[in-house]
């Protein structure tokens, strides 16, 4: 069982691996940094603890990182006005618990021995730890406890020639997820991890060519959405286009599910499908799974929103905004103490009392993580005077941590991981509750049913099925030495 976040383990510093990020890179056009950080505005829902951005405008690269939301870091025009360049990258910053230091703000910069080097990171590297300690071995100095660095030094290690090769051999000792955008002197460098766990795209705006997260940091600069970056694939921006190397043997792509059920924006386009009307098709199937009599489909809004359209069409009963969400609060996770994750719910949601008084509902949610959201969802739906509350979940149980660049719990705190539906049912305290099963979760990804051989997604939340090497976790019961950084804090 994974309990021990290697980088957690007896450290005050554990604040790296529980990240989800967003990023943003553009090349070739005139204040790259103002896209970059509209771009980034565009990704906040993959990251609203700090934010950054490095430029680089044919002499020199400049930095501007902080903590906080896109909107207030890049506000001032002083700020903007010293963030010069055609050349940028960018990166939004979710991490949950303990410290969250400015060291490790993304984009990370280093002077190498090719010249400057800014490098942002969607996921998370399972075998970070260890080419860590044996960076530490070999003399290299670490300025952050984000895995994120260990590529950085690689590159800087690296005895080839070009930027590109230098990427290119580090990557090929890292195991995990990876999408990353990087900025040097001459390029923009995109590249996602061969099973493309985290999405990655390229767009187009006038001559300039854009790698990013997800479409809609396209959408918000006006940019046209050329192609997804493919699993393995590495593409390099530069003054005379697009270029796509394959410097990594091929693999099946293992994209993540989560994604399309909760992450990502719903009017994202992914692999070709729109996240919203991917959400609308597991709502469907939830319906057709597990229907039960009732009056009314409310959501949990917001996350909740497209499965229950889906599932009201499906079913033919009405759908109601019977739970309205104040949206000037922080997401529930963000508070770091579970008592204040209680506040967090009540502060973020009420009951719209005339959609379920006398009503049976059906309330319709992304995810169970901890319950600690159902739980007080249900009571207020209850209070509110409905009748009778049954849950339904447009996604199987989640029984495992991710390692790959989603933040969850440890695999303990994970309420489907400590019991079975039933016994999820009565500690909600829903009159029913039933989860997508894994292939109707599959057939609304328009797949027949999962490939238990070859899965067809990343899954490993709801299955354990892990389709990298998770050599940190379970390599080593050591405590992390991570430095005096982290006494200092
Ligand atoms: P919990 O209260 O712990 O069961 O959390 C479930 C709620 O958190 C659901 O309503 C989801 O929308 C949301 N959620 C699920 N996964 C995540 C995540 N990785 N980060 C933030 N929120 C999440």
């Amino acid at each position: 069982m994974i309990t021990t976040h290697p980088f957690h383990a007896g450290t005050a510093d554990d604040d790296t691996l529980h990240e989800e990020c967003g990023v943003f890179g553009i090349y070739g056009f005139p204040d790259a940094a103002a896209h970059t950080a509209l771009g980034l505005h565009a990704l906040q829902h993959r990251g609203q603890e700090a934010a950054g951005i490095v430029t680089f405008d044919g002499r020199q690269f400049f930095a501007h990182r902080d903590m906080g939301l896109v909107g207030d870091i890049f506000a001032s025009e002083a700020v903007m006005a010293r963030l010069a360049g055609t050349a940028a990258i960018g990166h939004v910053r979710y991490s949950t618990t303990g410290e969250t230091a400015l060291r490790n703000v993304q984009p990370l910069f280093a002077d190498l021995q090719v010249g400057g080097f800014a490098l942002a990171h969607n996921g998370n590297l399972t075998n970070a730890l260890a080419l860590r300690k044996e960076l530490v071995r070999r003399g290299s100095l670490f300025q952050s406890t984000s895995d994120t660095e260990v590529i950085v030094h690689l590159v800087a290690v690296s005895e080839c020639n070009s930027v590109v090769d230098r990427l290119t051999d580090a990557l090929r000792q890292v195991e995990g997820a990876y999408s990353l955008v990087a900025l040097t002197e001459s390029c923009v460098i995109g590249v996602r991890d061969p099973l493309g766990v985290r999405p990655l795209v390229i767009g187009r705006l006038g001559r300039a060519h854009i790698v990013t997260s997800e479409t809609c940091a396209l959408d918000i600069i006006g940019a046209e959405f050329v192609r997804d970056v493919e699993p393995g694939e590495m593409v390099v921006l530069d003054d005379s286009g697009v270029h796509s190397l394959r410097p990594f043997p091929p693999a099946r792509s293992r994209f993540c599910i989560f994604e399309y059920i909760y992450f990502a924006r719903p009017d994202s386009v992914l692999h070709g499908a729109n996240v919203y009307e991917r959400r609308k098709r597991i709502g469907a199937e939830l319906a057709r799974e597990s229907a039960i009599p009732a009056d009314v489909v409310v959501p949990v809004p917001d996350s909740g929103v497209p499965a229950a359209i889906g599932y009201a069409e499906a079913s033919g009963l009405p759908f109601e905004l019977g739970i309205i969400r104040n949206h000037y609060v922080g997401r529930t996770f963000i508070e770091p103490a579970q008592q204040i994750r209680h506040l967090g719910v009540r502060l973020k949601h009420n009951a719209n009392r005339a959609s379920l008084t006398g009503k049976r509902v059906i309330l319709v949610d992304d995810s169970i993580v901890r319950g600690t959201t159902s739980i007080k969802i249900v009571e207020m739906v209850r209070a509110a005077g409905a009748t009778e509350v049954h849950m339904r979940i447009a996604a199987p149980p989640t029984t495992h941590s991710c390692f790959y660049g989603i933040d969850t719990p440890e695999e303990n705190e994970l309420l489907a991981a400590r019991m079975d539906v039933a016994a999820m049912a009565r500690h909600i305290g829903v009159d029913s509750l039933a989860f997508i099963s894994m292939d109707a979760l599959y057939r609304a990804m328009g797949e027949a049913g999962r490939n238990a051989e070859q899965p067809q997604f990343c899954d490993a939340c709801f299955t354990g099925d892990y389709p990298t090497q998770l050599t940190d976790a379970r390599g080593t019961d050591e405590p992390a030495q991570l430095s005096l950084l982290a006494e200092h804090g």
